[in-house]
């Protein structure tokens, strides 16, 4: 592959189904791969060392930090979470398209110098958000709260990206995905 690989911020409020959706768009297409974060939160059910997060300690982290690392890192429900530039510069340069899954806080934070597609996704309410948190069981009540007041503050963002759309039916809206990643891909940039 010769030309640098475009960049997919995404970011989404916890239990919106991004997780699914850009899974399913990294299945479909072999050169779409997703970014790996680090974070100082614990494996939650059945993640894995280096295929959903690097999970490492708070010194760890403090450490990348201090060394400049992160392209952007943030604190998200009192665990950090942060991008590694080379790692991301990486897979461009080989002609990859990387999506990042990252919060609003990081996503705003280097949008003015970070070029890339800019995706929110929402739910198709607070209702049903909360209904979908409480079905995946991965959190405790207190988590759920926290989430839930924290997507508030997510959703008011939206406007800052350049598509926003919502999870109301997880196949209609991988189509939607899928559609924006081809349409972008073919886009005449001048
Ligand atoms: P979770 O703990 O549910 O996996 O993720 C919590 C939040 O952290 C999600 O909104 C997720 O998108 C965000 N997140 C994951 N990795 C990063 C990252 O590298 N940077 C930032 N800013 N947020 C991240």
């Amino acid at each position: 592959m010769s030309s640098r690989g475009q960049a997919f911020i995404v970011s989404a409020p916890a239990g919106t189904g991004k997780t699914t959706l850009v899974d399913r768009l990294t299945d479909e297409f072999p050169h779409i791969v997703r970014s790996i974060s680090y974070t100082t939160r614990q494996p939650r059910g059945n993640e894995k060392e280096g295929q959903d997060y690097h999970f490492v300690s708070f010194q760890e982290f403090e450490h990348k930090i201090n060394r400049g690392d992160f392209i952007e890192y943030a604190q998200v429900f009192g665990n950090f979470y942060g991008t590694e530039k080379a790692s991301i510069e990486k897979l461009l340069e080989k002609g990859l398209d990387v999506v990042l899954v990252i919060d609003t806080q990081g996503a705003l934070e280097i949008k003015p110098f970070f070029k890339g597609v800019y995706i929110f996704m929402g739910p198709p309410s607070m209702e049903e958000l909360e209904k979908r948190l409480r079905e995946r069981e991965t959190d405790s009540h207190e988590d759920i709260e926290l989430r839930l007041s924290w997507a508030h503050k997510e959703i008011e963002k939206a406007p800052h990206y350049d598509y926003n759309i919502t999870n109301c039916n997880l196949e209609k809206t991988y189509v939607v995905l899928k559609s924006i990643f081809i349409a972008e891909k073919n886009k005449q940039r001048k």
